[in-house]
């Protein structure tokens, strides 16, 4: 049987600072988008695989973690599962890929098991394997804080189209994170407006407000191709655009699947990976 792994978007993104323990305190509004990995997972030796060659097959897999994690918060021994997963997210792409696959294992395995975790417990166990998994394993619309494992469940976006579009550059997330520290941020996302604004289930008056600190930290080079991307967003229709978690993929929402498609169409005569989704 198969299991669907969702991807997540950062309808916001703030740092508040750097806390004694060397991590950033992070606040986040998170919305799952149906776009998804899908995973079988059968008796077999213990392995992982992927149809994408390049992703760690063992216990490097976030999904292969899970499943450890999973056995060990249960106190008996890891069966011999295989877990093969078939990538439709993109990788390193600021839409937690991995942690989604990994939060797909642990709902799976709870279920399978007759539920003996709840909710909060698989979240926790999430929390062992990285930060972005107990948000996952929630799933909808959250508000994330802490190092993005203290969530709050949030009154769901209205349902909307989204178009993805991933430029062909990688950042590095401690580089993000340093120049986050180094640099006056010019601008912050206005948390408590979007969270007033899903209150009252207005998705022009979210999308508007979207905002991420990490578009303002980027290289001259690359921030220029970001905005670049929000710009035929916001002409295509877009109500709102931004990047997602540490990127580089961004943005936009749109009322209607017409705009949607033509915003589509527009990036994919530049752009390789552009995708066309739906919230959740
Ligand atoms: P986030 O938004 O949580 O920062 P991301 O979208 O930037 O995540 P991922 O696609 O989750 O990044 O993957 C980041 C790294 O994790 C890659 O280097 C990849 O090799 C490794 N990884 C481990 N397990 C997986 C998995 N199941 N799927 C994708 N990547 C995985």
């Amino acid at each position: 049987m198969s299991v669907q792994a969702r991807a997540k978007l950062n309808l916001t993104l703030d740092v508040l600072g750097r806390r004694p323990d060397g991590y950033h305190e992070l606040c986040m509004v998170m919305q799952s988008v149906q776009l998804c990995d899908v995973l079988e997972i059968a008796p077999g030796e213990g392995r992982v695989s992927s149809n994408l060659g390049y992703l760690p097959t063992g216990e490097k897999n976030l999904a292969w973690a899970a499943a450890r994690r999973f056995w060990e918060a249960l106190g008996r021994p890891q069966p011999p599962l295989d877990i093969h997963i078939e990538k439709r997210i993109p990788v390193c792409a600021g839409m937690a890929g991995g942690s989604s696959d990994a939060a797909a294992v642990l709902r799976e395995l709870n279920r399978r098991e007759g539920d003996p975790f709840t909710l909060e417990q698989l979240m926790k166990i999430g929390g062992q394997v990285g930060s972005d998994v107990p948000y996952c394993v929630l799933g909808g619309t959250a508000l994330a804080r802490g190092r993005g494992e203290v969530l709050t469940a949030l009154p769901p976006l209205p349902r909307c189209h989204v178009v993805l579009c991933k430029p062909d550059f990688s950042i590095s997330t401690p580089e993000l994170f340093a120049r986050a520290d180094a640099v006056k941020l010019r601008r912050r996302p206005d948390t408590a407006g979007v969270l007033a604004a899903l209150e009252a289930g207005d998705l022009e008056g979210t999308a508007r407000r979207m905002y991420n600190i990490f578009e303002d930290v980027l290289p001259p080079r690359q921030a220029a191709r970001v905005t670049e991307i929000k710009h035929t967003l916001i002409e295509c229709g877009a109500l709102g655009a931004a990047m997602s978690g540490t990127g580089p993929t961004a943005f936009g929402l749109f009322a209607g699947e017409e705009q949607a498609r033509l915003a589509w169409a527009q990036l994919a005569e530049t752009y390789q990976d552009v995708w066309l989704t739906e919230t959740v």
